[in-house]
């Protein structure tokens, strides 16, 4: 059946998020159905899904587990209010998924979102530095090209120009960078970790701090593994070096870990991975293998024992939403939970790490490929943009590969991939050729 066919609905009344809308209706992407690997679209093809969806579905699709979860608790609890009332299953997750953290980052805060969780992990942060009398501690530092979501805290730590110029005059005040990681000349096509500049970018927090004075910085905030802006990998020691300057000066770390939670860098949490703990760890996404909406942000024991003074009938911290860990969503994500641990696959990115980095590496070489930078199962493709026209040359190829029945991601002229944990080497062979046949006739 012809694309243009396959629909009756009008396109026209949705507005389509981070989408080229007039482009997408006149010839629409349509995703029917979904099972393990594989989308299927409106006309009909098995579609091999390279990115997990958003960066969510980690255990692949249509999971049993998950699905049955959530159709029980709509019919047993539908709904529980938020505030000043609980349900058991919100409870029995918050302790099972700190199990998850380093020792001490024990208290769990439940969101609908990454951009929610990214709001909470801020206000958090203020209202802590304020409860322990730092109150002059206003200030947030953010990274350049960091993504952290699009609510107006998430962009104005964010550093991705384009998510920030058409809102500029809202951004939030005293809000800082620090540079970003990314050194093509001296790291370019690194197998996992960048040798080079670590210690020398983590430094750069030290002239905010020559510039603000620490007494007014509250927190850090970073992506351990930048996602959203085309997958850049810190290169060695950077993180650490980060973590050292924050104890020097009183600054809390908070890691936004929405993309790499749950498995995708070969451990659990990137804080796993690295070894580097920070004060606040930011979720969403993987926590219920993207099914239904949920985020979680999981703070320090000091930073929650802060809190816990004053009237005991107060309120102690005056933030939430309507559905902060609703029933339908602890159900998907206990459900989530089963599955990683039943299948492994909170480690198996790191069995197939090895396999995944020769096949991005493989395609060095390639017209206009200028990068390929690989950590557990997360890879990119940076390719030289046309001369005057950026992003076009990645957005078609995004649209050969949708074609030839792979969805991948493209940001920029980077082609990012992030596939379900659940792929087979033998699927890892076809993502690649298809790639490969895509880039060897890509204009
Ligand atoms: N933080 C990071 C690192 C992300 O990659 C994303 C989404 O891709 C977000 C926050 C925002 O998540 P959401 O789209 O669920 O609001």
């Amino acid at each position: 059946m012809p694309r243009t066919q396959v629909t009756t609905n009008n396109l026209e009344a949705f507005w389509m998020p981070f989408t080229a809308n007039r482009q997408f209706k006149q010839a629409p992407r349509m995703l029917v159905a979904a099972e393990g690997m594989y989308y299927r679209s409106a006309d009909g093809r098995k579609i091999l899904d390279g990115t997990s969806g958003l960066w969510c579905c980690n255990a692949g699709h249509g999971r049993p587990k998950i699905v049955e979860a959530i159709a029980r608790q709509a019919k047993e609890l539908d709904y529980a209010p938020a505030f000043q009332m609980g349900h058991p299953k919100i409870f029995e997750l918050a302790a099972r998924l700190v199990t998850y953290m380093p020792p001490g980052l024990d208290h769990v805060f439940f969101t609908n979102s990454g951009s929610e969780s990214v709001d909470t992990g801020l206000k958090i942060a203020l209202a802590y530095q304020r409860a322990i009398g730092q109150g002059t501690r206003y200030r947030m530092v953010g990274r350049e090209r960091g993504y952290h979501g699009v609510n107006f805290g998430g962009i104005s730590v964010g550093g991705i120009g384009a998510n920030r110029k058409q809102f500029g005059a809202g951004l939030l005040p005293g809000v800082m960078h620090i540079r970003h990681t990314h050194d093509a000349a001296r790291n370019a096509f690194s197998r996992g970790n960048p040798e080079h500049g670590g210690v020398e970018f983590a430094d750069d927090l030290e002239r905010l701090v020559a510039l603000a004075d620490a007494s007014t910085i509250a927190a850090v905030i970073i992506e351990p593994v930048a996602g959203s802006t085309g997958v850049l990998i810190p290169p060695k020691g950077y993180l650490e070096r980060l973590r050292a300057i924050c104890d020097k000066h009183g600054i809390l770390l908070i890691f936004d870990e929405v993309i790499t939670g749950f498995g995708r860098l070969g451990a659990p949490f990137a804080v796993d991975h690295f070894g580097v703990t920070p004060d606040i760890v930011l979720t969403a996404k993987g926590i219920t293998n993207g099914v239904i909406p949920m985020g979680a942000a999981f703070v320090k024991k000091e930073i929650y024992d802060a809190f816990m003074n004053g009237p005991e009938h107060m309120i102690e911290l005056f933030h939430g939403y309507t559905y902060s860990g609703s029933p339908v969503a602890a159900a998907a994500a206990i459900g989530t939970l089963d599955t990683y641990e039943e299948e492994g696959l909170l480690t198996r990115a790191s069995e197939l790490a090895s396999y995944w980095e020769d096949a991005i590496h493989s395609l060095k070489g390639l017209p206009h490929v200028i990068d390929a930078r690989n950590c557990g199962l997360v890879g990119a493709i940076e390719l030289e943009p046309i001369a005057g026209q950026p992003t076009k040359r990645a957005f078609t190829a995004f649209l050969a590969a949708f074609e030839k029945n792979l969805l991948i991601r493209t940001t920029g002229d980077i082609i990012a991939l992030s596939p379900p944990l659940i792929i087979q080497k033998s699927e890892i062979d076809v993502l690649f050729e298809t790639l490969r046949g895509i880039l060897k006739t890509l204009a």
